[in-house]
C-alpha cells in the first residue's frame, strides 16, 4: 500500500480524500503522525502556498506529500480576500470576523455586482525536491449575500450563494458540497493524474 502524507490535520479533508481513493491502494496519513507543524503561508498565489505546505511535509516525513490551498475571490474587491482568506480580518480572527469584514467591504455593492468564486489548488510532490509536482485545480462560481444563511460547512459558506442550488454552501449536505465544490473538483483532477502516473 502506497503511503501519502496529507499536509493538513483537518479530519474532514482527510476523510474526503481517503473516500475518493478507496479503491486505489493508497493510504493517506495526516501530518500530525509525523508532528509536522503548520508553516507560514507566505506565497502570493494558491499554487505557491500549496507547494510550500507539501514540500515542508515531505521534507519532515520522507514521504510523498499532498497539500491544498484555497480561498474566496470577490470580483468587486479585485479578487480579495484571495490567498489571505483565512486571515482576512487579521491574525487570529474567527470565521465570523472574516464574514463581518467581507459584509462591511461589500456594503455599497448591489446584488448584481457581488459575483465571487471559491478556488482550490491541490498538489502532489513525489519527494521534497520534486521539480514537477502534479497539480489539480477547482473553481466554484457563486455570489456573496448581504446576510448569512445556513449552519453547515465553515469559513465563508454562510455568505456564499450557489446559483444552481438556490441556497448557500452552508445549506448543502457535506455530500452535495463535495460534488460541487472547488475542493472536490481539484481533488478529483489531482487523483486522475496520480492514477495515470502510477500506471
Ligand atoms: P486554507 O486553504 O486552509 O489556507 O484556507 C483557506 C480559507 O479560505 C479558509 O480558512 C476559508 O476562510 C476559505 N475557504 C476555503 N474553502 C472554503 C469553503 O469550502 N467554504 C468556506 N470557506 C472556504
Amino acid at each position: 500500500m502506497k503511503k501519502i502524507l496529507l499536509a493538513s490535520n483537518n479530519p474532514g479533508k482527510i476523510r474526503e480524500i481517503q473516500a475518493i481513493l478507496a479503491n486505489d491502494d493508497i493510504e493517506i496519513i495526516p501530518q500530525s503522525a509525523f508532528q509536522v507543524p503548520d508553516i507560514e503561508e507566505v506565497g502570493l498565489t494558491f499554487i505557491e502556498n500549496a507547494i510550500l505546505k507539501a514540500r515542508h511535509a515531505s521534507q519532515l516525513s520522507g514521504l510523498p506529500a499532498m497539500a491544498d490551498d484555497s480561498g474566496l475571490e470577490v470580483d468587486a474587491l479585485d479578487g480579495a480576500p484571495g490567498v489571505v482568506s483565512a486571515r482576512y480580518a487579521g491574525p487570529g480572527g474567527s470565521d465570523a470576523d472574516n464574514n463581518a469584514k467581507l459584509l462591511r467591504e461589500l456594503e455599497k455593492i448591489p446584488d448584481a455586482e457581488r459575483t465571487a468564486r471559491f478556488r482550490c489548488v491541490m498538489v502532489f510532490l513525489r519527494h521534497a525536491k520534486d521539480p514537477s509536482p502534479l497539480i489539480g485545480q477547482g473553481v466554484w462560481e457563486g455570489g456573496i449575500l448581504s446576510e448569512p444563511r445556513g449552519s453547515g460547512g465553515f469559513g465563508y459558506d454562510p455568505l456564499f450563494f450557489v446559483p444552481e442550488k438556490n441556497c448557500t454552501s452552508a445549506e448543502l449536505t457535506p455530500d452535495e458540497k463535495n460534488r460541487l465544490s472547488h475542493r472536490g473538483k481539484a481533488l478529483r483532477e489531482l487523483v486522475a493524474q496520480l492514477r495515470a502516473s502510477m500506471k
